[in-house]
Order: C-alpha cells, then structure tokens, then sequence
C-alpha cells in the first residue's frame, strides 16, 4: 500500500500544531435571535443542504480514527435538532474520543441533560449573558431565562465532568452584571467564561465598535471583587484553547476569559470547526476551508475518501486571525453558521 493510501494517525498543520479538537455545528437553527450572533430576520439553510446525523457521525468518526480526541457539539442551538440525541449517543461510544462536550443555549436543558450524561457527554457550556429575566430577553430576543437557569441546575444535577457558563460582555448593555455573574457563577458552582464580541455576520442591532468590552476591563472589575489566581497551565486537559482560566481561594469556581481581539492565541489553536452545511473552516476568523459534504456526497461509505480530504484541509489552516472591529466585518457568515 502507498503512503497516499494510509491516512496518519495525528493531524498536524503547516505551523507544526496538532488538531486534536473538532467543534461540529449540526444546524444553523436556533430557538433564540441573540442580538451579537444572528440579525432579528435570518433565512436559514434548506435542509437538504445541511448534513445528516449519518453523515455528521461519519465526520465525526473519521476525526476520531485521525487523532482528535475531543468533539463539540454546536450550533445554531444543537438539542432542537430532531433525534440529535442519537448523534451524541453514537459519538459517546466512539473509541479513542477522551471528550464529548456540547454548547447550548441551555433552553432545553431541563429534560435533556441527564439523557446527554447517560450518552456520554462529559463538559458542558451553557450562554447566558444576563440574570434579569427583562434584559435577557431583549439580548435573547426570544429567551426565557427562569428555563435556562432550571436547565443549567439540570446539568449541575446531572454530574457533567464540567459545567460552564459562557457570557458575551457588551457596553452599555450588561457590563454592569460581571459580578452578578461572577457571584451566580459561585453560588451555582460552575465555572464562567467571559467572550469578547466577534465581528461575525452583519448586525444592524449595535455597533460592535461601540460596545466592545475587553477581557481586561472585565478582569479589572472581577479581580477588583474577587482575588484572581493565574491557573498555571491556561491551556489544561480540559480548555485545549484559547482561554485563560482563574481560580478564586474561597470557590471551587473557575474564571476564564476568551479574548480573540486582545489576546491572540492562534500558536496554541488545536481546533477546526464543521459548519452545518459541512464546510470544514481551519480558523474561526478566517475563510479557509474545505467542503467535505461534497466529498462524503459522492463518495458515500467510502472512509478514506473523507479521510483524505481531512488530511488535505490541514495544510489551509491559516497561522492566525486579524479581527478589526472600525471596519466593516471580513467575515460575513454568521456565528449560528460558524458553529460559536
Ligand atoms: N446556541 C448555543 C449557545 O448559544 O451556546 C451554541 C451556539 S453559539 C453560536 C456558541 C457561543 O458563541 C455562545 O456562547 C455565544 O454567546 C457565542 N457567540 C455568538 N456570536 C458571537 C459573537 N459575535 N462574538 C462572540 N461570541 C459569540
Ligand atoms: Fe442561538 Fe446560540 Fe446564536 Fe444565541 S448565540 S442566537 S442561542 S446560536
């Protein structure tokens, strides 16, 4: 057999980085219109043009045979997608697969999450940016809070190895909640993420330029309440990415920040993203990809096929993203698109 023929058991790019981590987007739907990730009127995808569960578990399985050992699952909103729970049920049993995490909205948490333990989902990350059911709502457009904070006492229930809030801080909008989040983050006993706003998709809602929160300013005002301790290594076992993580003395709570604009960690990116429509993008900033639904489309059953494309995509991983938020965005898919 020719070295063509045998796909490596590792995928590493031009800038000698591993890929061990996959996000997988398996719709660009969602129950919420959150104001920084969609436009009020959004026309998704026919879907025929999005991948099945097959076909996803097939991108998944391959990942898997080439070293990655992590997937999550995204969106759009992953759990109203119909029977996704057989998707995580399958991908739960797929050998050499260390981590099955998921993303949410968390609307649907309250029955969903101990199925998705029992199938074998270990970390958990649920967004929510506002405590004040009024203001969640206009941020949501759609959301109920009382259901997100029952979905998220759910999870913590349901003993995921990890369970973590995601909040996108904006000016003027609900900077003036970081301790509120800090302090719920605390009592509920799960870890916080902080994400600085990305110029993904055109919005008309604000101007991203304006609302704009660094993770600094939030550090500032979080370390102002609450000692930050540094966690040594800010990539750990369990983040693989761009995240620094605090601990606090008195709290088993963690504090990240994701700072795509202020804190560049594209030498350390070890992940790529599947869109729902099955465009592999080798950088969240960045238009590089490679269209694997075609290749799973004509070549169904045919593994190494999709193998090889995957291997082939390594090489258009770019070596880092340049986010500029006065200008118009680069990017115009929409972060539902991306798969956040
Ligand atoms: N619907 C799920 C949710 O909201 O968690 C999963 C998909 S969502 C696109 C994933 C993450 O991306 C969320 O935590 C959301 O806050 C974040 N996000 C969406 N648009 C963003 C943007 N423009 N900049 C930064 N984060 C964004
Ligand atoms: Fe939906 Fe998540 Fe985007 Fe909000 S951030 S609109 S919940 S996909």
């Amino acid at each position: 057999m020719d070295a063509i023929a045998t796909p490596p058991a590792r995928l590493v790019d031009r800038f000698e980085r591993e890929v061990s981590y996959l996000r997988l987007s398996v719709t660009d739907r969602c129950d919420f219109r959150c104001v920084y990730c969609m436009a009020e009127d959004m026309t998704f995808l026919p879907r025929e043009q999005v991948l099945s569960l097959e076909e996803l578990f097939s991108v998944g399985s391959a990942f898997t045979e080439l070293g990655v050992r992590k997937i999550r699952i995204t969106g759009g909103e992953p759990l109203i997608r119909r029977n996704i729970m057989s998707l995580f049920q399958r991908l739960g049993q797929l050998p050499g697969l260390e981590q099955l995490a998921l993303t949410t909205n968390g609307s649907q948490l309250t029955t969903m999450a101990a199925p998705l333990r029992d199938a074998g989902v270990n970390r958990i990350n649920v967004s929510l940016d506002s405590l004040d059911p009024a203001r969640f709502h206009r941020i949501t457009r759609t959301g109920d809070l009382s259901k997100v904070l029952s979905g998220i006492e759910s999870a913590v229930d349901a003993g995921f190895d990890s369970v973590k809030i995601n909040a996108v801080i904006l000016k003027g909008r609900n900077e003036d909640e970081i301790i509120d989040l800090v302090a719920y983050a605390r009592n509920t006993g799960v870890d916080l993420c902080f994400i600085e706003e990305m110029p993904l998709g055109i919005i008309d809602e604000h101007d991203r330029a304006l609302t704009y929160c660094s993770s600094d300013e939030i550090y500032d005002i979080v370390h102002g309440e609450y000692s930050l301790q540094p966690e040594e290594d800010t990539r750990g076992a369990d983040t693989g990415g761009p995240a620094r993580y605090y601990g606090m003395a008195d709290s088993g709570s963690r504090i990240g920040f994701i700072s795509p604009h202020s804190h560049n960690f594209c030498h350390l990116c070890n992940r790529v993203r599947l869109t729902a429509e099955g465009r592999l993008l080798l950088c969240l900033g960045n238009e590089h990809s490679a269209d694997l639904k075609q290749v799973l489309r004509s070549n169904p059953d045919d593994t190494d096929a999709l193998k090889h494309a995957i291997v082939a995509a390594m090489d258009l991983k770019p070596e880092r993203h340049h986010f500029d938020l006065s200008a118009a965005p680069d990017i115009v898919r929409f972060m539902n698109m991306t798969g956040g």
